[in-house]
Order: C-alpha cells, then sequence, then structure tokens
C-alpha cells in the first residue's frame, strides 16, 4: 500500500470525501462540523502539504487519519478503504480491506461532486503566482539609501542598528502607488515581505485628518518578522513597531500586522512544524495590546495555540500602563526591558515544569 499516493489521491478528490463549505475553501469538518455555519469556514490544507487542519477543533493531519476520525477506525483501515476506491489497492488491499467499512458508504459523501479549479486544495495550487504582486526589492534598497533623511525611527526608540537589521527605509514624498491623486508626505519605509510594506508618515503633529491616513500599507497583508520563529523564545505582539521593539532590547518578536491576521500566523506555524518527534518545541508569549482587541485575540490565538499544540505562555504586566511595546519601551527602556526579561524568564519555567518535571508525573496544568 502506497500511503503517500493514497493521501495525494484523497486530497485531490477532497470534496467527493468531505462536503464543501459554505464559502467554498474548505470542507465540512466531519468531527465537530465547522464550516457548516453561514460564515464559517472549515477545514483547509496547510499550504504545501497533504496535512490539513480544523481551526474549531484543532483537528491536524492528512485525510487518511482525519477518514480514520471521523469512522472510528485505524488508519490502515482507512488507507485500504480509500486505496480501494480510489483503485490504487494492490491484491493484499483488496483481500484484507475492511468490507463493512468500504460497503456502508460512509466513506464518500458526494462522488459526483466535480470540483473547479479554484476550489482544488492549496497543496495543488501552491505554486501559483499571483500575477498581481509587485516585486518591491528595489524600491526598499533605494528607500534604505535615504534613512539618514530621517531621525523618525529614533524618536520611536529605534536604533540604527534595529533599522538597518529591519532594511528600514525612507521616501521624502510618498503617497500610495494604488491611489495616485493622494497627497504626498514623508513616509519611514517598513517592508514586510517581498512584496509588501508599510508607510508611516512621519510629519510631526499630524492633523486629525492626516492621522487616519498615517499608517498605510502596499500589498497583501503579512505576518511581520517570521525570522524570530528560529528563536528558542518567541513572542507574540500585534505592530511592527512593536516587533522591532523587542529586538531592541535583544529579544525575538512576530506580529500579526493587525490582529484579524492570526490564523495567518497560525498556518505558519503548522507549515513550520517539524514532521518529526522529539523536536524541541519553540515557547510563544503571548503579548498583544493591553487593550480590548488585543486581550479577545490572545484568548483566541491561545485557544488555537493550545489545539495545534503550541506551548504558549501569556505574558503578565509586561507594558505596565501602556497599551503595547513600543509605547512602553518609549516611555522607559529600562523598565521595558526588566519586564520583558521577567516574562522570559516565567515562560521558560512553565515551560521546563511542563515538559520536564511533567515527563516523569502525569502532571496536570
Ligand atoms: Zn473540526
Amino acid at each position: 500500500m502506497d500511503y503517500q499516493k493514497i493521501r495525494e489521491e484523497a486530497a485531490r478528490r477532497v470534496f467527493s470525501l468531505f462536503r464543501p463549505d459554505r464559502q467554498g475553501r474548505g470542507f465540512v469538518c466531519p468531527i465537530c462540523g465547522n464550516g457548516s455555519g453561514d460564515t464559517g469556514d472549515g477545514v483547509t490544507f496547510i499550504q504545501g502539504t497533504a496535512r490539513v487542519h480544523c481551526f474549531k477543533c484543532g483537528f491536524n493531519g492528512d485525510l487518511i487519519a482525519l477518514k480514520a476520525q471521523e469512522n472510528n477506525c485505524s488508519y490502515r483501515d482507512a488507507a485500504q478503504v480509500l486505496a480501494v476506491i480510489f483503485n490504487l489497492a494492490d491484491e493484499r488491499d483488496k483481500k484484507y480491506v475492511n468490507r463493512t467499512l468500504l460497503n456502508n458508504g460512509i466513506f464518500i459523501v458526494n462522488e459526483d461532486y466535480q470540483p473547479s479549479y479554484e476550489n482544488l486544495p492549496q497543496i495543488f495550487s501552491a505554486e501559483r503566482r499571483d500575477e498581481t504582486l509587485e516585486d518591491q526589492t528595489q524600491f526598499f534598497t533605494d528607500a534604505a539609501k535615504n534613512l539618514d533623511l530621517t531621525d523618525y525611527h529614533l524618536t520611536r526608540g529605534l536604533s540604527w542598528k534595529t533599522a538597518h537589521k529591519f532594511t528600514l527605509g525612507f521616501v521624502k514624498d510618498w503617497h500610495h502607488p494604488k491611489i495616485p491623486n493622494a497627497p504626498e508626505s514623508p513616509r519611514l519605509i517598513i517592508p514586510t515581505s517581498q512584496y509588501s510594506y508599510l508607510a508611516r508618515d512621519v510629519t510631526k503633529n499630524l492633523s486629525e485628518r492626516d492621522k487616519k491616513y498615517s499608517k498605510q500599507k502596499v500589498g497583501p497583508a503579512q505576518i511581520f518578522n517570521t525570522d524570530a520563529l528560529n528563536s528558542e523564545l518567541v513572542f507574540i505582539v500585534e505592530g511592527e513597531f512593536d516587533a522591532m521593539s523587542f529586538y531592541e532590547i535583544g529579544f525575538s518578536a512576530i506580529a500579526l500586522g493587525s490582529i484579524s491576521n492570526y490564523k495567518k500566523l497560525i498556518d505558519i506555524l503548522l507549515q513550520r512544524q517539524p514532521q518529526m518527534e522529539n523536536f524541541l518545541p519553540t515557547i510563544f508569549v503571548l503579548a498583544l495590546d493591553n487593550d480590548k482587541g488585543g486581550r479577545s485575540t490572545t484568548r483566541t490565538l491561545r485557544q488555537l495555540l493550545n489545539n495545534f499544540g503550541f506551548f504558549n505562555y501569556i505574558a503578565k504586566n509586561i507594558y505596565g500602563e501602556h497599551k503595547d511595546a513600543n509605547e512602553a519601551l518609549v516611555s522607559s527602556r529600562e523598565i521595558f526591558s526588566d519586564a520583558v526579561k521577567k516574562n522570559a524568564e516565567d515562560a521558560r519555567q512553565k515551560f521546563i515544569n511542563t515538559f520536564f518535571e511533567g515527563a516523569f508525573s502525569q502532571g496536570s496544568e
């Protein structure tokens, strides 16, 4: 039995095995029903892999495993039934296939459903390049050469070293490339990917009207500073300036860019998750903004991280009275730095308690 072939064929014919969700981007989870609601997007593929994940119940695995769980049978039984259905069975599979499972019809829900190209799982469309994406590399290089024309980053507590690390740049007369008639303003350029950036108006004492346009993004929404994931301990924050503030004091942080991006973050983590066991997990410290939105996203993210088995710790009193990391840094580097160190130590301690002491006794939370 060729598990890989079965896995890929199941992915290719996913919509004949599972009901498409309302939005047609994923399918309804057979375990928890996620995707059947009006707004629910169901189970989706982890980009570039044959694995899927459900944000609601936390299922994470290939379609054979999902079919096995749905039908309460072994992985091997599920694979064998699928092999027979897909004409991938060898003599042995045909002989030993679980006939009850094969015959009761629950394996195929919709044999006639023909997926359109757009509906194909991402595993097969990952190679597609979005034509509308514009490579900004040259723009970043040019903007970086002009960085010494501004000291804006210094007013935000970020040193030249940090500015260079994140390839910050400056444009004296920037306007949004998609809005040709927009007024020009001097902007700090913060690259967020090869195709996207944040342009921050550096004008002092902005009018209320201009404040609305002081932060503009170009290109697709991006998780900022994914390089941070190479560290053993990673803070999760909201804004780009927050992530850079952590770098400034010697720590690693990844920024959502916008709190609505939390699913994107989980996608990236799952994509990078090593396939083997016994790897040392990353310690994630949730340190979102000190406000209502930050707290509610923290709860959501924590649930998702737990569901998918990512170790996490919620930062305590990390920004004091301030709204976010950058405000705290600007207010007092020393107090901010001490609070971050304290949280990092506490997170590591909890990690040790969970993984090492838990290994010898059936430790509880
Ligand atoms: Zn589910």
